[in-house]
C-alpha cells in the first residue's frame, strides 16, 4: 500500500505556498510580489481590451461548438503561431522545416519537447543526453526534466556580484559540456533573474553551440512581455534559426495575452536546411502526436481560439501590440520609479540592476534572511530567492515598498 515510507508527504509548491500566505495576511498594506502574473496599477488582474474583443466575437458565433480539436491542436492557431515566433517570412517555414503542435500553455511545451528528447535523443555520447539548464531557472524546468528522467545539469548564469550575467560562467561549462548536449535556453525575460544575454552575447553561444553540435530548447514565456516588441523579443530565437541549427522550442501565450489558465501555448521543431529537411519535419511531427495522444489526446480549445482570432487579424493584432506596450511600458515604468525612489532614500547598495533587468521578474540581491523580514515586518511578499514580480508594483505601493526595501538593508 502506499505507506508514508512509500509516498512521503511532498513539500507544498513554494510559489502557490506563498500565494496562500498572501490571501491570509489581513493587512490592508500587504503587497504581492510573488506570481508572476500581470497586474494593472490597482493591482488587479488585467484582461488586456484585444482578448475581451476576441472573446466577445467568438461567443457571438452561431457555428461555435466544443468538439474536439485536432491531435496537433487548432491549425490556424499553430500556423499563426510559427509565424510570430520565427518571423513570416522565416525560410524554416517556406521550406517547411518547421513543425508545431498546440500544448498546454507553454509548462505543456516544455514537456512535449523533454517527452520526445527522453524518446528519441540519441547522441552518440550517451552523456550528451542531458539537459543543460540556467542556475538559476524557473523551478518547473528541473520537475519537468526529472520527470521524463532526461538527467539535468546547470550552467551559471546569475553574478551575485553584478546582478548581472555570468557570461564567462555560462560559456566555459556550455564549452566544457560534451559534444550534442541539450541546453535550454530563455528566450527572452529570463525567469527569474530578468537578466538576458545582449545580440553579441548570443551570437557567442550560437557559435559556441554550433561547433559542439549542441541542441538549443529555446523556452519562450514572455514574447512581446519583455520590450514591447514582438521581433526584438524573438531575436535570439530567429538568429539560432538563421544559423541552421535542429532546435525546439516552448511557446507560452499566459503573459503575452494574459490568457494564463486558459492554458494556450505551442511546442515547435525545426530542423536546419537539407535536402531531407521536410521529411524530418513530417517525421518528428508524427512522433510528437503520438505522444501528445497518449498524455492529452487534443489540446484545449478556447485560449488558442482566441489567440488565434487576434493573430490573423491585422487590426486586433495591432491592437494586441498596443496592449503588449502598455503592460511591458507600465512594468519599464515601475523599474524606474523603484530604482529613483531607492537613490532618493540613499539605500545602502548598487540598485542599478532594476532598471538593467528586463520583463516580470527582477532579482533584487535581498537575501532569504531579508525576504523573510520583510514578510513580517512590511507584509510584503517575494519569493526566498529575493525574486520580485514587478507587475506586483504600482504608483500606490512603489515608495512603500522601497521604504521597506531601505528598512531591510540597513
Ligand atoms: N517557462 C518559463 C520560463 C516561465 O516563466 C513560464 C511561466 N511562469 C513558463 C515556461 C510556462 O508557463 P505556462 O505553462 O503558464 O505557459
Amino acid at each position: 500500500s502506499f505507506g508514508a515510507s512509500v509516498v512521503p508527504q511532498a513539500p507544498e509548491d513554494p510559489l502557490f505556498g506563498l500565494m496562500a500566505a498572501f490571501r491570509r495576511d489581513t493587512a490592508s498594506n500587504k503587497v504581492d510580489l510573488g506570481i508572476g502574473a500581470y497586474r494593472d496599477n490597482n493591482a488587479k488582474p488585467w484582461v488586456l481590451p484585444v482578448v475581451k474583443k476576441a472573446d466577445d466575437l467568438l461567443r457571438q458565433d452561431p457555428n461555435l461548438n466544443h468538439e474536439y480539436l485536432p491531435i496537433a491542436g487548432l491549425a490556424d492557431f499553430t500556423t499563426a503561431s510559427q509565424k510570430l515566433i520565427f518571423g513570416a517570412d522565416s525560410p524554416a517555414l517556406k521550406e517547411n522545416r518547421a513543425v508545431a503542435l498546440q500544448t498546454i500553455s507553454g509548462t505543456g511545451a516544455v514537456h512535449l519537447g523533454a517527452a520526445f528528447l527522453a524518446k528519441f535523443y540519441t547522441p552518440s555520447n550517451p552523456e550528451a543526453k542531458t539537459i543543460y539548464v540556467s542556475n538559476p531557472t524557473w523551478a518547473n524546468h528541473n520537475q519537468i526534466f526529472s520527470n521524463v528522467k532526461l538527467p539535468i545539469k546547470n550552467y551559471p548564469y546569475f553574478s551575485a556580484e553584478t546582478k548581472g550575467l555570468d557570461f564567462k560562467g555560462m560559456i566555459q561549462t556550455i564549452e566544457q559540456a560534451p559534444e550534442g548536449s541539450v541546453v535550454l535556453l530563455h528566450a527572452c525575460a529570463h525567469n527569474p533573474t530578468g537578466v538576458d544575454p545582449t545580440q553579441d552575447q548570443w551570437k557567442e553561444v550560437a557559435s559556441l553551440m554550433k561547433s559542439k553540435s549542441q541542441f538549443p530548447f529555446f523556452d519562450c514565456a514572455y514574447q512581446g512581455f519583455a520590450s514591447g516588441d514582438l521581433n526584438k523579443d524573438a531575436w535570439a530565437i530567429r538568429y539560432f534559426v538563421e544559423q541552421g541549427f535542429e532546435m525546439f522550442v516552448a511557446q507560452s501565450y499566459a503573459k503575452n495575452f494574459g490568457l494564463y489558465g486558459e492554458r494556450a501555448g505551442c511546442f515547435h521543431f525545426v530542423t536546419g536546411p537539407s535536402s531531407d529537411a521536410a521529411d524530418t519535419a513530417v517525421r518528428v511531427g508524427s512522433q510528437l502526436a503520438i505522444l501528445q495522444r497518449s498524455e492529452i489526446s487534443n489540446p484545449p480549445a478556447y485560449g488558442a481560439r482566441i489567440a488565434s482570432v487576434i493573430l490573423n487579424d491585422e487590426k486586433l493584432f495591432a491592437e494586441w501590440e498596443e496592449n503588449l506596450r502598455e503592460m511591458s511600458g507600465r512594468i519599464i515604468s515601475m523599474r524606474k520609479a523603484l530604482k529613483s525612489k531607492l537613490d532618493e532614500l540613499q539605500t545602502p547598495g548598487n540598485w542599478d540592476h532594476i532598471t538593467n533587468q528586463i520583463g516580470m521578474f527582477s532579482f533584487t540581491g535581498l537575501t532569504e534572511k531579508q525576504v523573510l523580514k520583510i514578510r513580517s515586518d512590511s507584509h510584503v511578499y517575494m519569493t526566498k530567492n529575493g525574486r520580485i514580480s514587478m507587475a506586483g508594483l504600482n504608483t500606490n505601493n512603489v515608495e512603500y515598498f522601497a521604504k521597506a526595501v531601505d528598512k531591510i538593508v540597513r
